[in-house]
């Protein structure tokens, strides 16, 4: 079982750090190190150099990736990061729901 408690597309809340009370979707999950990439967060500056003749270098802005502690969850109905829970949904399927209203995430 992975560490990681969020999924890719999942919309969650940074807790901590400079970013904190930011929201966006996970681009990318990295179980291995416990970390995830957020869209629009934790922006990084990075230097590219230019790979190929007539590309251009220089510097680009790119999410930087963070530990999945600092992010949790976000429930666009309550508006707060939330823990989720299991339950099976009217198809019979497990689904992750809000522990606060009980929307499916
Ligand atoms: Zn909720």
């Amino acid at each position: 079982m992975s560490k990681v408690h969020v999924r890719r597309g999942d919309t969650v809340m940074v807790i901590s750090g400079k970013d904190k009370g930011k929201t966006g979707k996970v681009a990318v999950v990295s179980p291995t190190e416990g970390k995830v990439i957020v869209e629009g967060v934790n922006m990084v500056t990075k230097h590219v150099k230019p790979r190929k003749q007539g590309d251009q270098g220089g510097i680009v802005k790119a999410e930087g990736a963070m530990y999945a502690s600092k992010v949790m969850l976000y429930c666009a109905k309550c508006k707060k990061p939330t823990r989720i829970s299991k339950k099976a949904n009217k198809k019979g399927e497990l689904v992750r729901v809000c522990t606060h209203c009980g929307a499916e995430l």
